[in-house]
């Protein structure tokens, strides 16, 4: 199997106010596309893009191509269980938004210290092996937002799942709060396939700055910053494929290119991507994915990952005279709350995967961007 895997959770939108008004006419394109250079696999789950994501596989994918033409991935919610019967009843909800009678992976969502008290509460990791027995999932797993501790325990506790689901970036690779490179080693020694999540960090490794454009440019003229990005992570041994949240056709074309016949990093080209790493480590000031776990549960509405991005942003730029980041604010700042209405509840720091002090953060977005 080629190592992209086209995820269903940052498509291209009508409406960027909008995560469920999904640009479809341009998806079918790009998974067509897709499909046409030989790719295969598929990554959704139950909330992604105001829970429709599920529904749009079905309408652009598995309506469209028979059954054996793709891989497909979908996730348990596992933070929105409750009670035991949840599971089974999501899991039905998910065959039939899908338009599918199996999965070829199925993943619990998302698992961490209180994710996984739950999935356990639950006997959701039973749920998942009786699903595999009787062939409605293929292979099972979960997908991970913790650290190394943990992930060590669950597959020690659990030691049938087939795939593990991490982040793995260059950026997080050695870093205190993601640790992907000692999550990755982990999975490896207990014997695990891994599936690679925001190998572009949510775009801030498709964005980069001037200078690491430029190191990249003279490295290899022609080539995304993306790129570098996304062969870092599949070149990885044991990386069953690398997931890319691909937005537009421009970006699928760009992924599909240099991932159709794909070459692993050599030695010169990972001295290149450390020191790109070296010189974004300096200038990302919030390292926020933007994958809006944190707002669901917040009882303000503040657009906590918009103020962020805006935030690093300004910081990125010179800071000289007139600020595009504080009118996009000020204009943002009309139909939501401002940074400065948090009430410090705390929800949105229990959700955040990459474990963030959002609050401490608002707080400098309020300095900075607002008046
Ligand atoms: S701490 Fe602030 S931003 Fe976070 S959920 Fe509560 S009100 Fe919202
Ligand atoms: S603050 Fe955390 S939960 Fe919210 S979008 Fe950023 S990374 Fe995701």
């Amino acid at each position: 199997m080629k190592k992209l895997g086209f995820g269903f959770m940052r498509l291209p939108l009508r409406n960027t106010e909008d995560p469920a008004n999904v640009d479809i006419e341009q998806v079918i394109q790009m998974v067509d596309h897709y499909l046409d250079r030989g790719f295969t696999y598929f990554d959704t789950a139950y909330m992604y893009h105001g829970f429709t994501s599920e529904n749009i596989i079905r309408q652009v994918l598995t309506s469209r191509y028979p059954r054996d033409r793709f891989v497909l991935t979908t996730k348990m919610p596992t933070m929105r269980l409750q009670k035991k019967a949840d599971l089974n009843r999501i899991f039905n909800e998910q065959l039939s938004k899908c338009g599918v009678d199996y999965f070829d992976y199925y993943l619990l969502h998302n698992l961490n210290t209180s994710h996984y008290e739950i999935a356990e509460r639950l006997d959701a990791f039973v749920f998942i092996q009786e699903k595999k027995r009787i062939g409605q999932a293929r292979k099972i797993g979960f997908s991970y937002h913790d650290g190394p501790q943990l992930l060590d325990h669950i597959l020690t506790e659990h030691p049938y799942v087939d795939v593990v689901q991490l982040q793995i970036n260059y950026l997080d690779w050695d870093s205190a709060g993601i640790q992907s490179k000692n999550c990755y080693d982990i999975a490896r020694r207990h014997g695990k396939e891994v599936i690679v999540m925001e190998p572009v960090k949510g775009g801030a490794l498709a964005n980069v700055p001037e200078e690491v454009q430029q190191l990249f440019a003279q490295a290899a003229p022609g080539r995304s910053p993306a790129s570098w990005a996304i062969r870092f992570a599949a070149s990885l041994d044991g990386v069953l494929t690398v997931l890319s949240g691909m937005s537009n056709l421009e970006q699928l074309m760009d992924n599909t290119g240099y991932m159709e016949d794909f070459q692993p990093l050599n030695a010169a080209e990972r001295k290149i991507v450390a020191q790109a790493a070296a010189i974004l480590k300096k200038s990302i000031a919030i390292p926020c994915t933007g994958c809006n776990y944190c707002i669901q549960g917040c009882p303000e509405g503040i657009p906590i990952p918009t103020y962020f991005s805006l935030y690093n942003a300004e910081m990125q730029s010179l800071r000289r005279g007139f600020s595009v980041q504080q009118v996009y604010y000020e204009n943002y700042a009309k139909n939501h709350s401002k940074a400065s209405a948090c009430i410090q509840c705390g929800q949105c720091e229990s959700q955040c995967p990459q474990h963030l002090p959002v609050i401490q953060w608002l707080k400098k977005v309020v300095d900075v961007l607002e008046e």
